[in-house]
């Protein structure tokens, strides 16, 4: 309850204003006569105002900056229009049109969002810090805007992410803005784009890197704790070479996790327990062929190897029904070129240069294909596949659509309709004679949303692998059978609360059974959850 906010302050205050919904008692009592126009609106009539604003708009990026303005001037209404159409607006406030957004970030500024913290400031973090107004932060995205999504160093630019990621956290599992916070490190930029741009807002250095980035990160992570004892703390679009050890690091010091790495893994893993569901299969009777050998293939073999484990495998017997194929050919015992993460996955095999070949001697039940290079699994993979497979598990999960191993009209035309398919990048349905199979898109948003709300119900000390094994089980068993008879292995994205919800209190439970929690256990824990998460109503003024 705002008891201090009246007239102007209370109208630029995007907590507690409601705009034109303000009731003609409260206008009166709190200084507002002849401030708005006279008509007191509902909140649904507001909406609808917003939808028609909107609808007059032909430019994504238009509209991404109608939403920002609106998320600065009235959060609940805000909220209240991206919950309105959730599979509408997610794709306006975050992927795709965040990217452009990120790349014109220092170009249309308007109001700013969240912290930056300059590697100029090291050693004064936590009183920088100190100076955010909420002093109970229970959930920080944090990038150094190295590698945002697919369109590299964009520096401080890259804010648009920790905003926009952030906004879905709340809109699919309901986690309260007022305990967020996003954060940006500027630790420079390569890019020259960038150093050379007038406009450009962050520091115009190129990346600091090695012992004094490490020590920036040790700083910053240290001051959270201090500040913030509750918080969890999300690491967004670093690069490789920063957010593997940067995980390493602070995973088993602090309560944190890293989405591109974790949720990634999660997802991918939800599918393969869908595509289960359709083959009826265990998950130890099958062997995966990654394409591509990078940061994704290795984060989903090792979490496909430790879903083994629950079901009685060793790790070692997990990594051997995970083979990775890269740039220089099957991963194998005498390849000199290999990276540590990646030697889990190199086993005892003759050397193997065709894709094809790999295919028709490892004889796997599923590939994988997260290469970044477009149409590698052509018509003979998908023929070799459907020989060796009754029911041949097709993943081309590399992102954006024009880098996708295949479409799904060719994974199903190619089987004979006997692909089960799921891709990263959205693709249409498709018609073969008279089945129609609907493809799934392997998102993250089906994990992170739900991992963030059961962290902030539980107040959990730890982000566990397992919870991610837990949260990709959850979003299997979501999946109907009307959906599993059409192909679709994920649950349909426009109920993505109701599944956040379902995920959050599956992840919670593993919480309290691994005495992780640091507030009691309630009764139902579900029903908890639920009452936790945030819904946009006007606050009391
Ligand atoms: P990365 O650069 O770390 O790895 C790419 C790998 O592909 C490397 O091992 C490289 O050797 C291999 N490769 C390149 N060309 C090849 C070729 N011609 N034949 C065989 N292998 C080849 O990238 P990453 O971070 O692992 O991401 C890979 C892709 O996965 C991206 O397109 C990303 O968008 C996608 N991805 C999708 C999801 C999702 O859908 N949820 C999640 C994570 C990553």
């Amino acid at each position: 309850m705002s008891e201090t906010l009246t007239g102007q302050a209370l109208l630029h205050s995007p907590t507690f204003n409601r705009g034109s919904a303000f009731a003609e008692a409260d206008r009166a009592r709190l200084g507002l006569e002849g401030m708005l126009p006279p008509v007191a609106d509902t909140l649904e009539t507001q909406i609808a105002r917003v939808h028609l604003q909107l609808e007059t708009l032909d430019n994504d990026l238009q509209k991404y900056l109608l939403l920002s303005d609106l998320q600065a001037r009235n959060e609940t209404l805000y909220y209240a229009v991206l919950q309105s159409d959730p599979a509408t607006f997610m794709p306006l406030v975050y992927t795709p049109t965040v990217g452009e957004a990120c790349q014109k970030f220092d170009h249309v500024l308007r109001a700013s969002r969240g912290m930056y913290l300059p590697i100029t400031a090291k050693g004064r973090l936590k009183s920088i810090l100190a100076n955010w107004p909420q002093k109970d932060v229970r959930f920080i995205v944090v990038t150094d805007g190295e590698r945002i999504l697919g369109l590299g160093d964009l520096g401080v630019n890259g804010m648009g992410i920790p905003v926009g990621k952030l906004a879905l956290y709340t809109v699919c599992a309901g986690v309260p803005p007022e305990l967020t916070l996003p954060i940006t490190l500027d630790v420079g930029t390569n890019n020259p784009l960038y150093l050379d741009d007038p406009l450009y807002l962050g520091l115009r250095q190129n990346r600091v890197r090695g012992a004094e980035y490490d020590a920036f990160i040790e700083e910053f992570v240290t001051a959270i704790t201090e500040l913030y004892p509750k918080c969890c703390l999300q690491w967004e679009d670093f690069a490789n070479i920063n957010a593997v050890p940067i995980l390493e690091r602070y995973k088993d010091r602090t309560c944190t996790y890293n989405d591109d790495i974790q949720g990634t893994a999660a997802v991918a893993v939800a599918g393969i327990y869908g595509a289960l569901r359709i083959s009826k299969e265990k998950l130890t009777d099958q062997t995966f062929l990654f394409l591509g050998g990078g940061s994704a293939a290795t984060g989903i073999a090792e979490l496909i190897s430790e879903a083994m484990v629950l079901e009685g495998l060793t790790i070692e017997e997990g990594h051997a029904r995970n083979w990775l194929f890269d740039i220089n050919g099957l991963m194998v015992k005498s390849r000199t070129d290999l990276a540590d993460f990646q030697k889990p996955f190199a086993h005892d095999h003759a050397a193997c240069t065709s894709f094809v070949e790999a295919i028709e001697q490892i004889k796997p039940t599923a590939i994988i294909g997260v290469s970044t290079v477009p149409k590698l699994f052509n018509q003979a993979v998908i023929e070799a596949m459907s020989r060796i497979n009754a029911r041949p598990v097709i993943f081309p999960y590399s992102n954006p659509t024009s880098r996708s191993e295949c479409t799904a009209e060719e994974a199903y035309k190619w089987s004979a309709g006997q692909a089960i398919f799921a891709s990263g990048s959205p693709f249409q349905p498709v018609t073969l004679g008279d089945k129609t199979f609907v493809p799934g898109q392997g998102n993250n948003v089906y994990i992170f949303p739900a991992m963030g709300m059961a962290v902030l119900a539980t107040q959990a000390t730890r982000v566990t692998q397992d919870m991610f094994i837990v949260a990709a089980q959850a979003v299997a068993e979501l999946v109907t059978q009307e959906d599993l008879d059409k192909g679709l292995i994920y649950p349909p994205q426009n109920d993505i609360r109701k599944a956040s919800l379902h995920v959050a209190a599956r992840i919670a439970e593993r919480i309290y059974d691994k005495g992780l929690a640091r507030v009691p256990r309630p009764d139902d824990i579900a029903a908890h959850i639920e009452a936790m998460a945030y819904q946009p109503a006007y606050p009391k003024v």
